[in-house]
This record gives structure tokens, C-alpha cells and sequence, in this order.
């Protein structure tokens, strides 16, 4: 008899989906990774709905009160809850109106209809509910989705690089942005957030020359010393860089002061 397949499910939240549309870019190059498991709902890709799940992908971040109820349910059904891409993982740039009045927000965007839209400040999965796995980025990237899934295929912990971006950037051989010549370097970033971004994404933006934004979020126990020491040397200070910060970190840096 044919063993049956593990049932996986796809939701989101606030977001953008492009975490899910790198999903189905996967997809389409692992076709073996369709055999393997059985997806009973995936409003992007899928007319299937099933409330039967033992894994639940879930992108966004929860940014309005009803999310909540939403997220526990699934997070009742799954067995195994994995948050996908940078807005269900750390909050990404959902959490930039953190910063803000939300009031001010609501007009910005809404104008003389901010009335009409529920909304309050931006959070990560984590939260609300217990996270299993995360698969950071933004969006993610298509071959760690793919490791993620054949690991839990198989009932380990994905492993997700808990090291600098600057470790994969010296590996490839890179120029460090903050060595190149401000004359020269144009409109590229001159400051980058390498030293404590968590690794996974092959370094990419430094490699073409721009410094990291930390879409991937920061590591675990960031030497923020050595950091601070990096954009001295660069005659920076961490008040130059707050604004690249918080573009993927907002949520993380009103945390850490809180
Ligand atoms: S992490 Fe980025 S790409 Fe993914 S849903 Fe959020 S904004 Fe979109
Ligand atoms: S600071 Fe940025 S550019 Fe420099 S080594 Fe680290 S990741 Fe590469
Ligand atoms: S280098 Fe930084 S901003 Fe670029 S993909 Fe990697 S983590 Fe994201």
C-alpha cells in the first residue's frame, strides 16, 4: 500500500506573497518535492482547500487584532508551524510604522478612509503563536526553501546559518563596501550590515556591490562592539546606519528597547 503523504499547507498575512512566489519558482525546478508531499491549500498557486495540515507555511506578519484567532487556529492544526520569509519571521518592513503614531500611519496610507481599516502595530509569528522553523529573507531564498522542506521530510530541525553574512562575503572573495573609496563608490551603499546579518543568502548584495540591508534579520548574540568598532573605522556612527537598520529590524530594535 502507498504510503500516504505528509498534507502541507500555505498561509499569509501581511505581506506582499513574494515569499510565496519564490515557492512556486521552487517548485517549478523541484518537481520531485510535488511527489513528496500533498499541499491542501495554497491561495497563490492552488484552488484546493483543506483544513487537514501537519505543516503550515505561514508568511505575513499580524498586524490587526482578527489575524490573531486566524493564526492560532493553524497554529492548533499544524504539527510543525514555519515562518515563511522576513514579514512572518521578524516582522520586516510591516514593522516600520512601529516607529510612527499609528493614527499618522492610518492617514498616510488611508487618507479620509483611515477610519474603515483595522490595524495595529506589526508583529512576527512569534508573538502570537510558538514558531517551529523560520526560513528568513526577504523574500526567501529558493534553494533554503527547498533544504527546509527535505529536513522536515525527514523530522530534522532545518539547519539556517546562525553566522554573519560577512563570513559568506570573505569566503567569495569580496571587496568590503567599507573599503571602497567614497569618490568611487557612486550611489552604492558605503555601509553595510554584513557583520551582524544572519548568513544564507551567499552575500549577494555585497557581492554586486551594495551593502546588506539585514533582510535575513540579525544573529543570535550580535557583537554590536565589533560593529560599532567596523563603522568607526568607516567614520560612521550607529546613528548613520538606524535607517538602513530599521528597514528589516524595526520590530527587533523597539523589542531591544522596550
Ligand atoms: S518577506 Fe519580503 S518578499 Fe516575503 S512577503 Fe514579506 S515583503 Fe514580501
Ligand atoms: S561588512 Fe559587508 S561588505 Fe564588508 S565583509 Fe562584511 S558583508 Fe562583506
Ligand atoms: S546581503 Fe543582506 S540584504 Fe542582501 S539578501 Fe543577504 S541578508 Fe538580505
Amino acid at each position: 500500500m502507498q504510503k500516504a503523504k505528509p498534507k502541507v499547507a500555505f498561509f499569509d498575512f501581511a505581506s506582499c506573497e513574494g515569499c510565496q512566489l519564490t515557492v512556486v519558482d521552487a517548485l517549478q525546478t523541484h518537481l520531485g518535492l510535488l511527489d513528496a508531499v500533498e499541499i491542501v491549500e495554497f491561495r497563490e498557486a492552488s484552488s484546493a482547500h483543506g483544513d487537514d495540515y501537519l505543516v503550515a507555511f505561514v508568511e505575513g506578519s499580524i498586524t490587526r487584532e482578527q489575524d490573531e484567532g486566524r493564526l492560532r487556529q493553524i497554529r492548533d492544526q499544524a504539527a510543525v508551524l514555519v515562518a515563511l520569509g522576513a514579514c512572518a519571521h521578524t516582522g520586516c518592513v510591516n514593522a516600520l510604522k512601529n516607529l510612527h503614531p499609528l493614527a499618522d500611519v492610518r492617514r498616510w496610507v488611508y487618507g479620509d478612509c483611515a477610519d474603515w481599516y483595522d490595524t495595529y502595530p506589526a508583529r512576527p509569528l512569534s508573538a502570537v503563536v510558538k514558531v517551529d522553523a523560520f526560513i528568513p529573507g526577504c523574500p526567501i531564498d529558493r534553494n533554503e526553501f527547498v533544504e527546509v522542506v527535505k529536513a522536515l521530510l525527514v523530522g530534522k530541525k532545518p539547519a539556517i546559518p546562525d553566522y554573519p553574512v560577512c563570513v559568506e562575503c570573505k569566503l567569495k572573495g569580496n571587496v568590503c563596501v567599507y573599503h571602497i573609496p567614497a569618490e568611487s563608490a557612486g550611489l552604492r551603499g558605503k555601509n553595510c550590515l554584513g557583520p551582524v546579518t544572519r548568513a544564507g543568502c551567499d552575500a549577494i548584495c555585497p557581492t554586486y556591490g551594495d551593502g546588506c540591508e539585514g533582510c535575513r534579520g540579525v544573529i543570535p548574540h550580535p557583537n554590536r562592539d565589533a560593529m560599532a568598532d567596523v563603522l568607526a573605522e568607516a567614520g560612521l556612527t550607529v546613528d548613520d546606519i538606524m535607517g538602513r537598520y530599521t528597514m528589516y529590524n524595526a520590530y527587533l530594535e523597539m523589542e531591544t528597547k522596550a
